[in-house]
């Protein structure tokens, strides 16, 4: 039997359409000048929605380059033939830089130890040094007190390459912009000194989602777009732009349905009681998928158009939900967990406010043992399970 059509049978999916990511892409393409590059933040498997095809679809559509989180994230896209510029954002150590360099992947130098570890390499290709200055998020980068002596070290550095200049927003999804203007004016004053000193730069970036669809002003040479990638917002205070639309569905299929009596406990722990004789409904998704336990006797799922409240806890594999009074549900019928249109959706945002978190985390979390199935123009094109990429088109 092939083992792409046995995957496709798993109830629980997460269905990622396609043309959502590129039209996402080319919404920011043209809202950005176009001198401006998009690079597609793919870390964390790309949000949980698949990071080879995202990439390809992301670059496709017109972005110019991926980000990473590690450099095992950037090596899993090279081994799949992806040959755009890769830059890992997040601090890597010099034990990794030889790798990087080799499958010409770009690093983000955070601290002076790493900013003088790389610049002892004295041979072999050159790696590609993004230098991330902290301009008040206090977690990766050097300070600007420091940041002209980083370069200076970094350009004399004989087996380093300045790809860029960069720092990162903390609080660009607030509604207050002054925060992000004061970081904005610290990363200028710094990149002002670098350029005054004769040092090249490289590329200067600075927006991530939240800047980007705040304010041009952001802009610089690149922005890098991760949640509004996946047509999500940043939070309520950073819309998207009208066009943008979400990428994820997560769906299962009702497994059984089943009478409850009154005191029956529901699930571990018996922390809902039926209250009256009522229906309830299995559907074959848990915790270890991505489904949050936070959501137990708190979420909703959608089936047939109507909300389900879920009764009890989230099990790690399982849950089960009440079958609300007057419709219809049979095994088999469609359940979506979040995302979806119409009447069917419930969003992502929804859910993980419920959750006590952020569509982030959320989507996020989905893990590897549910099959990605890739939809564009409302036809499969690919599924990804834990057997590997199958293609159907
Ligand atoms: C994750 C990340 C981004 C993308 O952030 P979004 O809020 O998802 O757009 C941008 N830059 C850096 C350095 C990151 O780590």
């Amino acid at each position: 039997m092939d083992v792409a059509a046995g995957a496709s049978r798993r109830a629980t999916r997460a269905l990622i359409d396609l043309d959502a990511i590129a039209g996402n892409v080319r919404a920011i393409r043209a809202a950005i000048s176009s001198g401006v590059q998009v690079m597609a933040v793919v870390k964390a498997n790309a949000y949980g929605h698949g990071a080879r095809m995202v990439s390809e679809a992301a670059l496709a559509a017109g972005a110019s380059r991926l980000g990473v989180a590690t450099v095992d994230e950037a090596l899993q896209l090279r081994l799949h033939g992806i040959n755009a510029p890769i830059q890992v954002l997040g601090p890597v150590s010099i034990a990794e830089v030889e790798t990087a360099a080799e499958r010409e992947i770009d690093v983000s130098a955070g601290s002076m130890e790493f900013v003088n570890g790389v610049a002892l390499r004295q041979s072999g290709r050159p790696i590609r040094v993004h230098l991330k200055i902290d301009t008040g998020m206090r977690r990766f980068g050097v300070l600007p007190v420091d940041a002209l002596a980083a370069m200076k070290a970094l350009a004399a550095a004989p087996a380093v390459e300045i790809a860029g200049v960069f720092t990162h927003f903390g609080q660009a999804d607030e509604v207050d912009p002054s925060p992000t203007e004061a970081q904005l004016r610290g990363f200028n004053e710094s990149v002002a000194a670098i350029r005054t000193a004769g040092l090249p730069t490289g590329l200067v970036h600075a927006a991530n989602s939240a800047g980007q669809l705040r304010s041009r002003d952001f802009d610089a040479d690149l922005v890098r777009l991760g949640i509004a990638l996946y047509g999500l917002p940043p939070s309520a205070d950073a819309p998207l732009l009208p066009e943008m639309r979400p990428a994820m569905t997560l769906v299962s299929r009702v497994q059984r349905v089943f009478p409850l009596i009154p005191g029956d406990g529901v699930s571990y722990g018996a922390t809902f009681r039926a209250p009256r004789p009522m229906r309830a409904a299995l559907i074959p998704a848990g915790y270890a998928d991505g489904y949050r336990r936070a959501l137990s006797n708190c979420g909703e799922v959608v089936i047939n158009d109507h909300r389900a409240p879920i009764l009890g806890r989230v099990c790690m594999d399982q849950l089960v939900v009440g079958v609300p009074e007057g419709v219809d549900v049979v095994v088999d019928n469609e359940v979506t967990l979040w995302g979806g249109i119409g009447d069917n959706a419930i969003g992502v945002a929804q859910v993980a406010e419920r959750a006590g978190t952020i569509a982030y985390e959320l989507v996020s979390g989905v893990s590897a043992r549910v099959p990605r199935v890739f939809l564009r123009d409302g036809q499969v094109v690919a599924i990804e399970d834990l057997t590997g990429l199958h293609r159907t088109r």
